[in-house]
């Protein structure tokens, strides 16, 4: 069975390969009637998603996925729903943008001193308005031949104790939900299995999330089994969270999620749209 829907899609406005207006019309092609866009800190590609949700006849919910620090894990928080005009958004989108600039130009520097052609100008002239981040500096090493594929790339160079990987600013977790609610969005715990936990620290994440405010979690994600699933399921019931899903597409940056059914026979049920539009 196919998704109908998939809450959780990368766009060119961060680290994914198609663009709003792509995403939307490969939304549609696959039968999809409603998509969420949330790339990682920034609604950059929410306005042209949403336009040509509406000329194409694709639901799209603005949204956004925002890295924290809880546990010096990046932890992310999705946010759906919000008014990406909202005052509350701006300083704080903005602080990513700067930290990530000077993050950007250390590593461009530290990848020049190795003889590979790269200038951040370059990659912001191609890339305008979107969230660079590794995942621009992966394209060009595979680009340069210095990596086989982007995630050979991570592996080699840029995940953490590698010569390219540079720390950058997050946001405390707390302040992650706290701008997205006042932003009049709805703050969701992004795939809770990513971090590594054992089921206990698990179950402390989710209840410390609700704790802070957090209204749903992600229980419905590219490769988690029917076991997950329903350990997820549960913990959500006990905390009086809803549940939500999505692919987490990336376009070719992660090649093996597909929209709406990602490997491991994704399918987010339409129940979850329910839950949400309550909030909404
Ligand atoms: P950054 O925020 O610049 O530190 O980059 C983090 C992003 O890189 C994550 O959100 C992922 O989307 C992406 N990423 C991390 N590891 C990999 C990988 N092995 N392959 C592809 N993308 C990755
Ligand atoms: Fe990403
Ligand atoms: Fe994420
Ligand atoms: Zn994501």
């Amino acid at each position: 069975m196919a998704s109908k829907i998939d809450l959780h899609i990368h766009t060119t406005a961060s680290d994914g390969t198609l663009t709003p207006a792509q995403v939307v019309e490969l939304a549609k092609a696959q039968g999809l009637h409603t998509i969420a866009i949330t790339d990682h800190d920034t609604m950059g590609g929410v306005p042209e998603a949403v336009e040509a949700g509406r000329r194409i006849g694709v639901a799209v919910i603005p949204g956004i996925e925002i890295s924290t620090d809880y546990r010096d894990r990046d932890t992310h928080v999705l946010g759906y729903g919000l008014d990406w005009n909202a005052p509350a958004l701006r300083p704080v989108l903005e602080w990513v943008r700067t930290d990530r600039h000077n993050r950007n130009q250390k590593m461009a520097a530290l990848m020049r001193a190795d003889g590979i052609e790269v200038e951040l100008a370059a990659l912001e002239a191609t890339h305008p308005g979107a969230t660079i981040g590794r995942p621009h500096f992966a394209r060009v090493l595979v680009e340069q031949g210095r990596a086989e594929s982007i995630s050979d790339a991570f592996a080699r160079y840029l995940n953490p104790g590698q010569r390219y990987y540079l720390s950058r600013g997050y946001f405390r977790f707390d302040e992650a939900v706290s701008v997205i609610r006042r932003s009049g969005g709805v703050a969701v715990l992004a795939h809770p299995l990513q971090y590594g936990y054992p089921e206990p620290e698990l179950r402390a994440l989710v209840a410390y999330a609700a704790g802070q405010g957090i209204q749903g979690i992600e229980v419905y994600y590219t490769g988690y089994n029917r076991e997950q699933r329903a350990l997820l399921l549960d913990l959500a019931g006990q905390l009086g969270l809803f549940a939500t899903g999505g692919s987490d597409f990336h376009g070719a940056n992660k090649p093996d999620i597909a929209l709406g059914a990602g490997h491991g026979g994704l399918f987010v049920p339409e129940t979850v749209l329910t839950a949400l539009k309550e909030y909404l």
